[in-house]
C-alpha cells in the first residue's frame, strides 16, 4: 500500500522527506559551534534542565576548539565512511542554544557553515525562548538561496512537566516561537521527550493532539534517558518510584499508539534516542542502536496493520 505521504512506509519518514526536498541522500552534519545556554548561565536559569548531559550527543569529530569549517570538513570524512556516495550536507548547529548569540555573530556563523562545499542549508536547534524577530528576518533572508529549518526543544505540551524538570520555559513560549517561524516562512521541527516525571500515558497520548495543531514540518520524540551525574539521576537514586523508565516492549506499543492519532502530515524524524553505554544510569534501551529500535516499531507496525494518523481526526 502507499501512503500519502508517497511510499509503503508505515508513517511520514525523513528519508522520503529528504528524496521529496532534494531528491536523494543528504546528510546532517553535527557541530558544536561553541554556544552555551541560558538555563545554564543564569539568564534564564540556572543549573539545566534536571535530565541534561549536552556531551551525549556530540560526534567525535565535534569540537568547539575546531572551526566550524574543519568541523564540517571531519564530518564529511566521518560520514563517507558509512555512506560512500554521500556528497550534500546540511550543517547541524547541535550542541546546546545556537541562536544564544548576537546577530553579527550568527551570521558569520552561519555564513561560514555555509560557504563550506558541498553544504545546502542549515538545521538549527534552540530554544525557543532564544530568538528575536531579528534572527527571524535573518534567517529568512538566508532561505532565499539555502534550505534553513529551525528546531525548538519543546519537550513537552504540560507546563507542570516543564517547571518538574527545570525546563525555564512553558508551553506558550513554544507555541508562540513556532507560530513565528511560520510567519516568517521558515519551517520548523520540535523534540519531544515522553517518559517526563509525572507525566502518565494517558497525558502523553492526550498531548499527540495538541502537538498534531502546531505548524511543525517535522517532530523527533524521544523516550527519557537517565543520564549519570545529571539532577534527575540524582532525584532518582534518591526516589526511584519518580520515573517509570520505558522498556523496549512498552515504548515500541505507546509511540505506535501515539503515532496511530498523530498528524499525517507532520514528518517523524526520530521514535527515539540512542545514546552511548557509558553516560547512562539506567535506561532500559538506551545504548540500542535506532535501526534496531526502529526496524521493531515498523515489525510492530505491521503485524498491528496500522500506520501514521490511522486514527487521526
Ligand atoms: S537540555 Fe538544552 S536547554 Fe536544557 S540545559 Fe541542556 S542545553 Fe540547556
Amino acid at each position: 500500500m502507499i501512503y500519502p505521504w508517497g511510499d509503503s512506509r508505515r508513517f511520514n519518514s525523513y528519508t522520503t522527506y529528504f528524496q521529496r526536498q532534494f531528491g536523494g541522500r543528504v546528510q546532517k552534519i553535527s557541530l558544536d559551534a561553541g554556544f552555551t545556554c541560558p538555563n545554564r548561565d543564569g539568564t534564564k536559569g540556572r543549573g539545566g534542565c534536571t535530565y541534561c548531559i549536552n556531551d551525549a550527543f556530540n560526534p567525535s569529530y565535534c569540537q568547539p576548539s575546531k572551526s566550524i569549517t574543519q568541523q564540517l570538513e571531519e564530518g564529511k570524512v566521518f560520514h563517507q565512511k558509512r555512506y560512500r556516495r554521500a556528497n550534500r550536507y546540511l550543517a547541524y548547529f547541535q550542541a546546546y542554544s545556537n541562536t544564544y548569540a548576537d546577530l553579527q555573530s550568527l551570521q558569520e556563523m552561519y555564513a561560514e557553515a555555509l560557504s563550506v562545499e558541498g553544504v545546502l542549508g542549515l538545521v538549527i536547534g534552540t530554544r525557543p525562548d532564544v530568538i528575536s524577530d531579528e534572527v527571524f528576518e535573518m534567517l529568512a533572508e538566508l532561505r532565499k538561496a539555502h534550505y534553513i529549518m529551525l528546531e525548538f526543544g519543546v519537550e513537552s505540551v504540560y507546563d507542570q512537566s516543564l517547571k518538574r524538570v527545570n525546563r525555564g520555559h512553558d508551553f506558550a513560549t513554544a507555541q508562540q516561537a513556532i507560530a513565528r517561524a511560520n510567519y516568517y516562512g521558515i519551517p520548523v521541527g520540535a523534540h519531544f521527550i515522553f517518559g517526563l516525571p509525572g507525566e502518565t500515558r494517558r497525558m502523553m497520548l492526550d498531548s499527540a493532539a495538541i502537538i498534531s495543531d502546531l505548524p511543525l514540518t517535522t517532530v523527533k520524540f524521544h523516550q527519557l534517558q537517565l543520564f549519570k551525574n545529571t539532577a534527575l539521576a540524582v532525584e532518582y537514586e534518591q526516589d526511584p518510584t519518580i520515573l517509570q523508565l520505558f522498556d523496549l516492549e512498552t515504548y515500541t506499543d505507546f509511540i505506535i499508539d501515539f503515532v496511530e492519532i498523530f498528524n499525517p502530515t507532520i514528518i517523524i524524524e526520530r521514535f527515539a534516542s540512542e545514546v552511548p553505554p557509558p553516560y547512562l544510569l539506567s535506561a532500559p534501551f538506551g545504548s540500542m542502536r535506532y535501526d534496531a529500535v526502529l526496524q521493531n516499531i515498523e515489525k510492530k507496525m505491521a503485524a498491528r496493520d496500522t500506520y501514521q494518523g490511522k486514527y487521526f481526526c
